[in-house]
């Protein structure tokens, strides 16, 4: 079933007082599809807005269990999506998932500074993981997660939705057709507007893994790697702050030029405060350009000879879970390996060293 016939046939029904989920099952029971179970660990922003609705819009996956810190969330969640109850787990005795079968696949979707502790726990307990960007603070946690995940024989997927989405995967195949020719330089941009956020928010807070490069930075970078499939040889970087008072901790925006080994320069910039939303390869024989480059929808691709290739109408978030459990069943190949993580989170280490050291880094 297309993604636009299943979202009409749900939204009729919702119209006759019928639960999505349970509309959600029949369609699953009609088709034969297979489902993977998915438990999504934090019920924060994105799961709440983005993923739990967007689940409902898969082929493949079926929101079964929530892992959540805050129980007066629990029954609003249950009644909303049909969860049983006992697939409501705390952070403390997520690790008894062990013994469930209905759950194959554990989302999280917490804090970064939280995503090893959690990830650790999903793996060893035997089951698939989706973890969302970035992926750790650090090269070492990244390569725990990838090392647990092996160990386990489980999956394990980054959330960098972008790589899913068809305006961006349509540009990435350029790298190889060259249409325009060679890159020759890149401009990547991602930051929202607004100025920062109250000092108890974790994206406030150097320790949880808040700031702009953290938060949005990976964006252009991933997507500079994901345009030319090459890996950056040099990184520059600064940091520039217009709200120091409010930004205490964490860099507010960011800038950073990656150097590749044809000479190709990709110059990048990331806020908290700047609203900027583009992926522009600039080529020998013309130009191609996403914009915006990360949001959740609106994602539009232009080129220098006045081709437009408009926003999907379909959700982000529902392709790339759709993918990913594609990939968990065997019938597709697994898009974003924790080694795409890995790699952002070395560049994203060397940016912060130019930028407290005022220097180039060799990678
Ligand atoms: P929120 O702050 O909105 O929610 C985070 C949730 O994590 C909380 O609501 C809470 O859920 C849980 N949590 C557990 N421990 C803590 C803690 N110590 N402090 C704060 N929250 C805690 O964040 P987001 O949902 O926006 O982001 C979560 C993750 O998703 C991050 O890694 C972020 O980078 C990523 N993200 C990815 C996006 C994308 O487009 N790919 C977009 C937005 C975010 P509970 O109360 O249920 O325990």
């Amino acid at each position: 079933m297309q993604h636009i016939n299943r979202r009409r046939f749900i939204q009729m029904a919702a119209g006759l007082g019928l639960s999505s989920t349970f509309v959600s099952q029949q369609i699953g029971a009609a088709t034969g599809a297979k489902k993977i179970g998915v438990a999504l660990v934090g019920l924060g922003g994105y799961s709440q807005g983005l993923l739990a609705p967007a689940l409902e819009l898969t082929e493949h996956c079926e929101l079964r269990a929530i892992v959540t810190g805050s129980p007066e969330k629990i029954p609003k969640w249950q009644q909303k999506y049909g969860i049983k109850d006992q697939n409501v787990y705390s952070y403390d005795n997520m690790h008894e998932m062990a013994n469930n079968p209905e759950i194959e696949v554990v989302y999280v979707v917490v804090p970064t500074a939280l995503h090893l502790k959690y990830c650790e726990i999903a793996a060893n307990a035997g089951k698939h993981v989706w973890c969302e960007k970035p992926m750790a603070m650090n090269t070492e946690q990244c390569q725990r997660i990838i090392n647990v995940c092996h160990k386990n024989k489980v999956k394990l997927s980054i959330g960098y939705r972008m790589q899913h989405e068809p305006n961006t995967r349509r540009f990435m195949q350029y790298q190889t057709t060259q249409p325009y020719g060679k890159i020759q330089h890149i401009i990547a941009q991602a930051g929202y507007g607004g100025n920062g956020l109250p000092a108890s928010n974790w994206r406030m807070q150097k320790a949880m893994g808040g700031g702009a490069m953290y938060d949005m930075g990976v964006y252009p970078l991933n997507g500079v790697r994901f345009m030319t499939g090459q890996e950056p040889i040099a990184v520059t970087a600064t940091h520039d702050k217009s709200h120091p008072d409010i930004f205490k901790e964490v860099d507010e925006t960011t800038y950073f030029t990656l150097e590749f080994a044809d000479g190709l320069i990709a110059e990048c910039g990331t806020s908290m405060v700047k609203s900027f939303s583009q992926l522009t390869m600039q080529c020998e024989k013309g130009w191609y350009q996403l914009r915006p480059m990360s949001s959740y929808t609106g994602v539009t691709g232009y080129t220098s000879d006045q081709q437009e290739f408009a926003a999907i109408k379909q959700i982000q978030q529902a392709i790339q879970m759709d993918d990913d459990a594609l990939a968990i069943l065997g019938q597709g190949a697994l898009l974003v390996p924790g080694e795409e993580g890995l790699k952002d989170i070395h560049v994203v280490q060397a940016i912060f060293e130019s930028a407290a050291k005022n220097t180039r880094i060799v990678l």
